[in-house]
């Protein structure tokens, strides 16, 4: 770091810094702290990061690593790093990496044997979990969801059956949309959580019925601005012994299309080794929802 004692042939490390999801107070004083004292920010937005950067009084260098150059800039930090500069890594919002840029360069960095260290921080998927009120001892992150139609509902088959929460990323542009398909696929008394604007001045979390969530985004029109967490609660259903995972869900829907129920049942059993009963019912389910 430029401020301390670290000299310069010595090699730097590189900081990933928590920011703020909305609320600018969202910060830590050891994130501050690094911000002020390493030799180099490399932010998603550097116009962004300057908003943050001016109302906590820091003037440091900024160099814009993001989507499009991470991969190839990567190894021009690298380089840095190697020659005793710090680098603090931030995104636009929260923590880098979660559907943001940055893992390039953390794989690089840490693969080269250099050290990397986390300074935690703002997290919007982890914020809504931990007010949504549904369970949280195992969870799925999904990021956001494909942006076709067909795409979507595919997602959702494989997920119907999920016993464990999941939860997913969604913008302004498509989260009607999305639970459109949602209501096509997964049941509509299945509880979710619609967490808007967190720790901004128009934050709502809303936890109701798949059904009475689609109702409200539909006729609120400001259920549809700003951005979104999406929580599913996992299939409530007999959970212990139906639960399946995402592969043995897919296996039964590549056999359903190639052969009968019956056959596809058997041979599912074979495969996965779970009990006849759970694949018969989920292939029932599965059947209904291609009907729809
Ligand atoms: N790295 C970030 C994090 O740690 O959460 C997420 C970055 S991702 C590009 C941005 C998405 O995160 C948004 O489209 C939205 O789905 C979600 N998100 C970010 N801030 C949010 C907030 N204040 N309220 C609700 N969702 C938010």
């Amino acid at each position: 770091m430029n401020k301390n004692t670290e000299s310069s042939n010595e090699i730097g490390k590189l900081y990933v810094v928590a920011t703020p999801i909305g609320n600018l107070a969202d910060i830590s004083y050891r994130a501050i702290e690094t911000l002020k004292q390493v030799d180099l920010i490399a932010a998603e937005d550097t116009r962004h990061v300057k908003m943050l950067l001016q109302h906590y009084g820091i003037t440091n260098k900024l160099v814009s690593l993001h989507q499009h150059n991470e991969e190839k800039y990567s190894h021009v930090l690298l380089d840095k790093l190697r020659s005793g500069l710090s680098i603090a890594l931030v995104s636009d919002a929260g923590t880098p990496l979660l559907s943001d840029p940055g893992m390039p360069l953390v794989k690089l960095v840490k693969d080269s044997g250099l050290d990397v260290v986390p300074i935690p921080g703002a997290c919007a998927l982890i914020t809504a979990l931990s007010a949504a009120g549904l369970p949280v001892t195992q969870f799925s992150f999904e990021g956001f969801l494909p942006r076709t139609s067909s795409a979507r509902k595919s997602f959702f088959k494989e997920r119907v059956l999920l016993s464990k929460t999941w939860v997913f990323y969604e913008s302004c542009h498509r989260i009607l949309a999305t639970l459109q398909d949602m209501a096509e696929i997964i049941p509509l008394d299945r509880q979710i959580v619609i967490a808007r604007e967190l720790t901004k001045l128009h934050e709502t979390i809303v936890k109701t019925s798949l059904a009475e969530a689609l109702e409200l985004v539909e006729h609120d029109d400001n259920m549809r601005k700003g951005e979104f967490v999406v929580i599913v609660d996992g299939a409530v259903e007999d959970k212990k012994d139906s639960e399946m995972t995402i592969e043995q869900i897919k296996l039964l829907q590549v056999l359903l299309k190639e052969v009968s129920i019956k056959t596809a049942v058997a041979m599912a059993v074979e495969l996965t080794g779970v009990r006849k009963k759970i694949l018969y019912q989920a292939a029932l389910t599965m059947n209904q929802e291609d009907e729809l």
